[in-house]
């Protein structure tokens, strides 16, 4: 119960005001002959004086020169590079508002339907770089600054990740935002402001994970607006009373009152479209203390408890939860999921007011994707707001509801569905957990009617999970609530459909259900991460890349020219100067020295047993010890390899962790083995990101997606490598097999079993489990050479090692003679560096479906039923 009191209000009754105060109402008024009037002042004055984008050298030099004297009141004395970073990025800004001012204007008055993006992670990487390419103002920004004493990509690397997401659900996110500004969509996102991102990965000497907190904004962040006026209350605990009708029966309304109320804080971020003016939005909440301090407290002489509340408000918006597909059940997560959710619509809701429509059109207007379950309570909530404050009826309320959400669901694996135990939402958000049960019952009902007395499909299909404690299935909701519902990759959206969602399919028919194939975006994943082969492909096509980046399909005009020598070479030559700039970049991050002239052999993703890095590092164990046996004449014909890894395990996430440690201790060894180190070398490299990333995904010449069947819903970097010419390892799963189906076969690596054959395989596994020697006397070999302390700490690696021994539910025996081969095929195609090369070429050409603007269209036109508009 709030017992805070502000001392302005003392003696006032204190009104709750759900909305603060934000800015509204700056549509032009017209006069009697319909034509627009200024709103103030005098209009040439105004217009005068406002200034556009900066477009040539002289206006950025002097841009610049100013942000350093004022904005961070500094001298060419005592400015260095992190200095010219920030008068870079807030030029850089100046810019980008200037263009997100005149859209959200434009959008204003045009009313048009829009769409949010509701994701619980943003991974957006840096963004200078980024908004100069969009903008169009990478060189005269690169000749401003030489001139000032700076080089443009000393500046450019100063800048700290934004990295307010786990890995590929969040990436996903920010691809998706720079699709949605770049086809000039109306579509922002809405997130959390944490103040750490996450966590900075370190290795011990062990060879152990260690997490530091990302405090990724202590230098500031440019590109962020703090909008102070843009504030809403968010409630939790409390007490929610159903309203009694007239005969004194209980009404689908209630009232919720009591608790604790905090307060949302808007921070908005410019996200610039390519080669367009549209500049999108991302709004972050940031949650803080409604009321500075309790007054009674403070009187007493208890300071302390007197700003507790400003504690526990503070907390909620802290940390980024550093699960990946894993790991719930925490009371401050499900905080995060409501505050977040509810600041949203409450936002959405008071923008569609303005426009002053019924709120039946609400669906007319706004379409909001949900991006996994992360947002789920959104459902509950918008039903809370239309039942209560709305006071509409159930089932008015409910249309509105299931005509205005889509739900893409990430993953199949049971272990990460998400369900919350109904103790803690009643205890946390009593009026909605009211709600859930209401929409469950009417839900049930209707499955009742279509299936008389089939009570085994109630109890399958209820959010209500028996247990104890009983848990709601937030993945069931999500599906009830919205409109449509996707999966992110063909044979996903299968399984969805016929697997975990099944019941659902066969009660609301199969059109519900969809696929949108995920996509990157091709101006970070290529033009800005690789600006050599950008330059090689548009000299090439005759085509400039403001053209093909947003047409990503006329890469296919490239194929003839795998057939063409020179054009080979220059090919090449990039993914040559690519593999060296990576190098580079590890002698001076790490004091490492890499053999380039080796292949290059990738696998960077979070750590997961279903991502099989496992199989990985005991497949490099496989060919260490393979190149032991050898004699010095055949060791000579072996081609040199270097493996990379990078990728951060969940910090509870014992087994995972266990493999990074064996990667390092592998490394360790195999690295200082004069026998074999020019050869075969292992590199894990620390703290992945997406700036990382950058630099190793253009030197890949062989990438791994080597999920157990059925397990990776779709994989992103799998699209990253193979447009920068990188080639595929892989299972047949996720992505993996569209590639395949766009690439041709004969250009990637497949092995593995299928995706049906694994069930059997694990039944098998549990029933009639066969000892691995038999089963696989090169994985037996393998292991026991890691048990008997080839890589030191002989006991160590048991529990990770059982995992393979016992059960084996990724399947690692089914697959590691078929993987060895794959890699022995991978070692054959090498050695004829033509045939690679062309493959290479074939492979980035016939990536235009990979794009995320492909995607983006999808859900824009057979989701969202959003238009594009041009920002003049
Ligand atoms: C693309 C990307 C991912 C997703 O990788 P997958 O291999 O598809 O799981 C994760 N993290 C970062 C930093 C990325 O850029």
């Amino acid at each position: 119960m709030s017992t805070f009191t502000d001392p302005k209000t003392i003696g006032k009754p204190v009104r709750p005001r759900r909305h603060v105060r934000t800015l509204t109402g700056y549509l032009p008024e017209t006069d009697a002959q319909g034509k627009e009037k200024w709103p103030r002042g005098d209009e040439k004055a105004w217009k005068d004086n406002m200034r556009d984008v900066d477009k040539d050298v002289p206006a950025i030099t002097k841009s610049f020169v100013s942000h350093v004297q004022t904005s961070l009141a500094r001298q060419p004395y005592n400015l260095d590079t992190l200095g010219a970073y920030q008068a870079a990025a807030l030029s850089v800004r100046d810019n980008l508002l200037v263009n997100w001012n005149e859209t959200a204007l434009q959008y204003t008055r045009r009313a048009p339907k829009r769409a949010y993006y509701l994701s619980l992670e943003f991974l957006m990487g840096r963004t200078l770089d980024n908004a100069l390419l969009n903008l169009d103002l990478k060189q005269p920004y690169a000749q401003a600054t030489q001139k000032l004493g700076f080089n443009i990509e000393d500046i450019l690397e100063k800048e700290r990740d934004a990295a307010l997401g786990n890995g590929g659900l969040g990436r996903l996110a920010a691809c998706y935002l720079d699709s949605s500004a770049s086809q000039e969509l109306p579509v922002w996102g809405y997130g959390l402001r944490y103040k750490y991102g996450i966590f900075q990965q370190l290795i011990s000497p062990e060879g152990n994970q260690l997490e530091a907190p990302d405090p990724w904004l202590d230098n500031q962040n440019p590109w962020e607006l703090p909008r102070l006026d843009v504030a809403y209350e968010v409630r939790f605990y409390g007490n929610a009373e159903r309203v009694r009708d007239e005969n004194g029966n209980t009404t689908d309304r209630a009232q919720w009152t009591g608790g604790q109320e905090v307060l949302a804080v808007a921070y908005d971020v410019m996200i610039p479209g390519s080669y367009t003016r549209t500049t999108n939005n991302l709004r972050l909440w940031e949650s803080k203390p409604k009321r500075g301090f309790d007054l009674n407290s403070f009187n007493a002489g208890n300071y302390e408890g007197a700003v507790e509340s400003s504690n526990s408000a503070a907390a909620i918006t802290s940390v980024l939860y550093p699960n990946d597909s894993t790991g719930f059940g925490k009371e401050l997560r499900l905080k995060q999921q409501y505050f977040w959710t509810a600041a949203s619509l409450a936002d959405i809701l008071r923008r569609f007011k303005n426009i002053g429509k019924p709120i039946q059109e609400f669906p007319d207007y706004v379409a909001v994707q949900l991006n996994d379950t992360h947002p789920t309570l959104a459902i509950p909530e918008l039903m809370r707001i239309l039942l209560d404050d709305e006071e509409l009826p159930w089932d008015a309320a409910w249309q509105i509801v299931t005509n205005t959400f889509f739900y893409t669901n990430h993953t199949v694996l049971p272990e990460a569905l998400e369900k919350w135990p109904v103790p803690l939402m009643e205890h946390l958000l009593p009026r909605h957990m009211q709600i859930i049960y209401d929409i469950n019952l009417f839900f049930l009902q209707s499955v009742e009617k279509k299936f008389p007395g089939d009570r085994d499909r109630l109890g399958r299909m209820s959010l209500i999970e028996e247990g104890f404690p009983k848990q709601v299935r937030m993945a069931f909701l999500a599906c009830i609530g919205s409109r449509k519902v996707n999966g992110v990759a063909e044979l996903h959206s299968e399984l969805v459909k016929t697997t975990i969602l099944k019941d659902f399919v066969e009660f609301e028919g199969v059109s519900k259900f969809g696929n949108v194939t995920n996509g990157i975006t091709p101006r970070r994943w290529l033009d800005q991460c690789n600006p050599e082969l950008s330059a090689l492909i548009s000299s090439t096509l005759k085509v400039d890349k403001s053209v093909w980046l947003k047409d990503l399909y006329q890469l296919e005009k490239l194929l003839p020219y795998a057939e063409d020598a020179a054009f080979r070479e220059k090919w090449a030559a990039i993914k040559q100067r690519n593999k060296e700039r990576l190098a580079h970049h590890v002698e001076t991050t790490l004091g490492l020295t890499i053999n380039t002239h080796a292949m290059f052999d990738v696998q960077i993703k979070r750590l997961h047993e279903y991502k099989r890095q496992t199989l990985n590092i005991l497949g490099v164990i496989h060919r260490y010890l393979t190149l032991k046996n050898m004699s010095k004449e055949e060791r000579e014909k072996v081609n040199p390899r270097v493996v990379f890894f990078a990728g951060k395990a969940a910090p509870a996430y014992y087994i995972a962790k266990l493999t990074i440690r064996l990667i390092v201790n592998v490394a360790r060894i195999i690295n200082a083995d004069a026998d074999t180190k020019d050869l075969l070398s292992l590199y894990f490299l620390p703290d992945y990101s997406v700036s990382l990333a950058e630099v190793l995904i253009p030197a890949s010449d062989i990438s791994q997606h080597i999920s157990t069947a059925g397990t990776e819903a779709s994989g992103t970097s799998n699209m990253k490598f193979c447009l920068n010419g990188g080639l595929l390892l892989g299972t047949v799963d996720g992505a993996n097999i569209e590639i395949a189906e766009e690439v041709g076969e004969s250009n990637v690596f497949f092995f593995g079993h299928l995706t049906p054959a694994v069930e059997d395989l694990r039944y098998q596994h549990t029933y009639h489990p066969v000892p691995i020697e038999e089963k696989c006397p090169a994985l037996a070999h393998v292991l026991n050479q890691v048990s008997a302390g080839l890589f030191g700490d002989a006991e160590v690696y048991e529990p990770l090692l059982n995992t393979i021994r016992q059960g084996d539910h990724y399947l690692l025996s089914d697959d590691f003679d078929s993987y060895i081969a794959a890699l022995a095929m991978v070692d054959e195609a090498y050695l004829d560096r033509t045939e690679w090369v062309k493959k290479s070429i074939r492979t980035s050409a016939k990536m235009g479906k990979f794009s995320s603007d492909r995607a983006i269209n999808e859900y824009a036109e057979s989701y969202w039923n959003i238009e594009a508009q041009h920002i003049s």
